[in-house]
């Protein structure tokens, strides 16, 4: 790469990139901020700065940055082989071993994997096989997948669609047809108003699900799909009740289960699978992210064996696959991904040790002036900024103070992601007890930054 001043990356950027989910012209105006280097949970800028990335890059960074053995792996496999496809009846090593070892690490129902490059591409295949499942199966009127609004699965036509963000409804009209959304499993904004327990707010969200079947008709319902702790709606982490009572109800009618697992998925909730915390058994699972700690892209969806069976043994030609589907080079990079997870037991590390100390520490997020609610699971964590703690009440949406407490934490060399007035965090897996204190300490200083901006709002 050339070597250009921060200005110069700044002109060139805005002269001819065009970055995702941007205001572009908001952005040329203000300059980008160009990130150079990384090692473990660290980021450095092109002024030199150093911020600790409490998000993991975005959600996949799990095993932190400058790991030499997925580097290697990827050399390695780029000497020896960099590209060869899957659709001539052919396979590669790297992709054949990955089928192989997602199949151990993942619940026993799955068996097979279909490979994507991204999580969006994976729900596109998700809705291209629950209907393909259910044509097979002679109940071609199985075409309705039911989704959650603040859900994100990516942002392709079928992801975009999935997602139950209106501001991206609102553009390229969509959703697309047989996709419909029911309300989320928010307790602080749905269940506490209502003056519902947490469990019981989580038995009422899950019978909005049903609601929606037998208002539709159940013979039109092919699927549910889910993020088990929804991750870009802000980090909603349901209540324990919820997802058991999604799952029967999903057996009820004999629909299938989808768990999007981009950002659950590979230990980030302590255990392998959010769906194992939150004591599901989907019939496809969606991955990507940490698959690869992002160190190159990779997606897919695990089939399970009853959505399988029936592809396999009635199905015949499946009409889809994407030129890179089982890239070699990012399926070593996962094979190495995986097997570092698996020898430094980052899974068991967030269980039973960074997991637990992270949720003491946000614990104590709550007696904060500006703090309404914290809360963790395993390593993801939100703290919701509200004007009144005691009654709940939010901020107006106008005085953007999820976006005034990012930029402090910037400013202070900690990456935090603002999601309205949430501001959440999933740092990467490595992490220790001693850097957890660290980005505490920052956290701390952040809020009581933003506490002092509000005051002095309120006073002028
Ligand atoms: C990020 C994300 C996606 C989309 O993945 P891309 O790789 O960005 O296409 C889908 N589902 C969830 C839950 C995600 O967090």
């Amino acid at each position: 790469m050339s070597e250009r001043t921060t200005a110069q990356w700044q002109a060139a950027d805005a002269a001819h990139f065009l970055h995702p989910f941007t205001d572009f012209q908001l952005l040329a105006a203000k300059g980008t901020r160009v990130i150079t280097r990384a090692d473990n949970i660290h980021l450095w800028d092109s002024e030199g700065k150093k911020i600790l990335d409490a998000m993991s890059g975005l959600w996949c960074v799990n095993v932190g940055y400058a790991q030499q053995a997925l580097i290697d792996a990827a050399t390695a496999q780029l000497t020896q082989l960099p590209f060869y496809n899957a659709f001539f009846q052919t396979a590669t090593p790297p992709a054949i071993e990955l089928a192989e070892l997602l199949a151990e690490v993942t619940p026993p129902q799955f068996e097979h994997v279909f490979f994507c490059n991204s999580g969006s591409e994976g729900n596109d295949t998700v809705v291209r096989m629950v209907r393909r499942y259910w044509d097979l199966l002679g109940q071609p009127a199985r075409k309705l997948i039911i989704s959650r609004n603040n859900a994100y699965h990516g942002s392709t036509m079928a992801g975009a669609s999935l997602s139950g963000m209106s501001g991206m409804h609102a553009q390229g009209g969509l959703p697309i047809p047989d996709i419909t959304h029911i309300e989320q499993p928010y307790w602080y904004e749905l269940g506490r108003p209502l003056g519902l327990s947490r469990d019981d707010f989580g038995r009422l969200a899950a019978s909005w699900l049903e609601d929606k079947i037998l208002a539709v008709g159940p013979e039109r319902v092919a699927a549910f799909i889910g993020e088990p702790i929804q991750g870009a709606g802000g980090v909603i982490i349901p209540p324990a009740t919820y997802w058991p009572a999604v799952q029967a109800i999903c057996e009820r009618y004999g629909i299938l289960l989808v768990s999007d697992e981009v950002i659950c998925g590979f230990g980030r909730t302590g255990q392998w699978w959010g769906s194992e915390t939150f004591g599901t058994r989907p019939d496809l699972m969606t991955f990507a992210k940490g698959v690869t700690s992002g160190y190159i892209p990779l997606g897919g969806v695990m089939v399970g064996e009853r959505v399988a069976r029936v592809l396999i043994e009635r199905g015949g030609e499946f009409n889809h696959g994407y030129t890179y589907s089982g890239h070699p080079v990012a399926c070593a990079v996962a094979l190495a991904n995986i097997r570092l997870i698996r020898r430094e037991r980052l899974v068991e590390r967030v269980r039973e040790d960074t997991g637990p100390y992270l949720a003491t520490q946000f614990a104590s997020l709550k007696e904060h002036p500006l703090v309404g609610d914290a809360e963790t699971c395993g390593l993801m964590g939100a703290v919701l900024l509200v004007m009144d703690k005691h009654a709940g009440t939010p901020f107006a949406a106008e005085l953007g103070v999820g976006m005034l407490c990012r930029g402090h934490c910037f400013g202070n060399g900690l990456i935090m992601r603002a999601v309205g007035d949430r501001m959440i965090i999933a740092p990467p897996l490595v992490i220790t007890r001693a850097q957890i204190d660290d980005m505490m300490a920052l956290i701390h200083r952040c809020l009581d930054l933003t506490w002092a901006d509000v005051r002095a709002a309120d006073g002028g």
